[in-house]
């Protein structure tokens, strides 16, 4: 679920790793730890808290002289949040660090009847488990033994007494080794070493990496070999630079992603081959979970708008739903999966559930690294760069342009739209950088003042309006603990409207002109009721003066792109109201950036 750092080298294990380790903050963590091998014996420090507070601790010791540990940052989720539970554990003569869940963790703690444990986690009686296979020896038969009785997710990094070596195995949970000349790094992402390599290998499942001074990669207890591969992300993508927030950081870099997106998947007015031809196929399931689920909404918005006939229809889940129910599957179905991360539990577990039945799948990921982008048939990659903030901006905003091209280029090949159309709309994706930009320079201040004291706050509107609502309301009560829901404005009178009194901010979205009118009544309606009356609007919809109490105008766009300008003032102002409230706007509560949990 969090973060896993390991190094082996020559510099000073203890700065490395903490380095390494705040890389992956942004994973969302209530503890850390770590250990490191000092003159042949293991040292285990940890801490409750920020990874500040494990450093504070880590300076009352003199650790200059260790080259290798490992380290942790801990998102509970068996036992409480305390220093007991939190990792490395130690038991016997093994020291481990744990992602994941381990289901049958109470099954293999009968078969431990020789261990009494000190902490409530999964993650320990694994630690014992491999200890009771340890001979002294054969380690990595010990933890071959240890993984083939686990059911669930892992991904380990092990040290063992007496032993200057570290080990490390996954399953369902990602593990990458970093590669650089006489030192090797284990993490759970490669953001974590892209201060040191841009090198690194990806560990399949339940393959072993043993790190000495060379390293060796086994499955079965045989040797594999595996090619070492280079990525382009450099380190000042993955940090700030100089902007205050990871989230205003990543909104400002949507700009740039437009530009990016539209290079990979434009190509003279044509569409590269890479973007999958949906027209071949009879029926779309896309399938996401939080904000992607949301970002494929807009696919469908349009689908159904202009494509769907009885031969032809798409479907949105969510994954958690979808895998739980029953589908028809064939050659005719094509499914789609959208996931930041590549790894979300729920969205990967469908998309295993969709290969076993021999279908076409497509992910749309982020990191190419992922075991979505490894097992899908097709991947459309969403150029965003390192996401760190937990709550999802240039993630959505990438995710729903690459749906929004899907159906441009479905549209294509079904003659829905010719040559000359096509161009035109096209033209709109290409201005799209500075319309992000003229959104980007609005005051969102003083609206946000306007808000932060509440205690709910309503987002509605019509149309795809609705979708970007649901996007909208999320990223407010994500990040700044605001109750919010999102209604059809149509909606308002059958019931939620009762919750609107004086002062209650009521957001109203009004992209889609055919229904303006409409939602411009259902706004006079939550008016009439006290409501504190906020427009985000494009140029074209015009309104009263008195209907709004702040008004926030978006440039006029193409329909296919106008929810996303939308979306960066949604952004902007959740951004600045969470900020008022003193949030802790990267890393908000009980949240993490990579659901690999179901
Ligand atoms: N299940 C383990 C625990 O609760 C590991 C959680 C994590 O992935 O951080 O300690």
């Amino acid at each position: 679920m969090c973060g896993i750092v390991g190094y082996r080298g020559k510099k000073n294990a203890k700065d490395v790793i903490i380095s390494c380790l705040r890389m992956l903050e942004y994973r969302g963590y209530d503890s850390s730890g770590i250990a490191v091998i000092e003159n042949k014996k293991i040292r285990v420090i940890k801490s409750v808290g920020r990874i500040d507070e494990l450093d504070k601790k880590l300076s009352r010791y003199d650790l200059s002289s260790c080259t290798c540990g490992i380290a942790h940052t801990r998102w509970a989720t068996h036992g409480k949040v305390n220093e007991e539970n939190a990792h490395p554990h130690h038991v016997g003569r093994v020291t481990l660090v744990h992602n994941g869940v381990i289901e049958n963790y109470k099954e293999v703690e009968k078969k431990l009847k020789d261990y009494t444990f000190k902490s409530e986690t999964d993650s320990e009686r694994i630690c014992a488990l491999i200890d009771s296979f340890y001979d002294g020896n054969n380690e990595i038969e010990a933890i071959n033994n240890a993984i083939s009785l686990l059911k669930g997710s892992y991904a380990l990094g092990i040290l063992f007494d007496g032993n200057d070596k570290l080990y490390g195995v996954k399953k369902d949970t990602p593990l990458v080794l970093g590669i650089n000349t006489g030192e090797t790094f284990l993490a759970s992402d490669i953001s974590a070493f892209l201060g040191y390599t841009n090198e690194y290998i990806v560990l399949d499942d339940n393959e072993i990496v043993e790190i000495g001074d060379n390293f060796n990669i086994y499955y079965n207890n045989k040797p594999v070999y595996k090619t070492i591969e280079y990525t382009d992300y450099s380190i000042e993508e993955a940090m700030k630079n100089g902007y205050e927030h990871y989230m205003l950081k990543e909104i400002n870099e949507q700009i740039d992603i437009s530009r990016k997106l539209y290079s990979k998947y434009i190509h003279d007015g044509e569409f590269s081959d890479k973007l999958i031809d949906l027209s071949k196929y009879k029926r779309i399931d896309f399938i996401g979970c939080g904000s992607a689920y949301n970002a494929s909404l807009i696919a469908k918005y349009f689908i159904d708008k202009y494509c769907t006939n009885v031969n032809f229809y798409c479907n949105c889940y969510i994954a958690s739903e979808y895998r739980y129910t029953n589908h028809y599957f064939d050659k005719d179905v094509l499914a789609v999966f959208v996931s930041q991360s590549g790894e979300t539990a729920d969205t990967l577990a469908s998309l295993r559930m969709c290969n076993s039945e021999g279908i076409d799948t497509v992910a749309i990921v982020n990191v190419l690294t992922s075991t979505m982008a490894r097992e899908a048939k097709y991947v459309l990659p969403m150029l965003a760069g390192p996401e760190i903030c937990v709550a999802t901006t240039k993630g959505y905003f990438s995710q729903s342009y690459i749906c929004s091209l899907l159906v441009l280029n479905l549209m294509y090949k079904t003659k829905k739209i010719d040559k000359e159309k096509l161009l035109e709309i096209l033209e709109e994706y290409k201005k799209l950088p500075e319309n992000i930009e003229k959104v980007i320079n609005k005051d969102y201040k003083t609206v946000a003042k306007a808000i932060y004291k509440c205690e709910d706050v309503y987002y509605i509107g019509r149309g795809i309006d609705i979708y970007s609502s649901y996007e909208g309301s999320l990223k407010l009560k994500e990040i700044s603990y605001i109750h919010s829901e999102c209604f059809g404005a149509g909606e308002l009178k059958h019931g939620p409207i009762a919750l609107i009194s004086k002062d209650t901010p009521v957001i109203a979205l009004l992209s889609e002109f055919a229904v303006s009118e409409k939602t411009i009544s259902n706004i006079y309606e939550a008016k009439a009721r006290g409501g504190l009356i906020i427009t985000i609007r494009k140029e074209s919809i015009n309104i009263d003066k008195d209907l709004s109490k702040h008004d926030i105008v978006v440039p006029l766009t193409n329909e296919f792109i106008q929810n996303l300008l939308i979306m960066v003032a949604c952004q902007l102002l959740s951004y600045e109201v969470a900020k008022l409230r003193k949030c802790d706007i990267d890393k908000p509560r009980n949240l993490s950036k990579s659901v690999t949990v179901e």
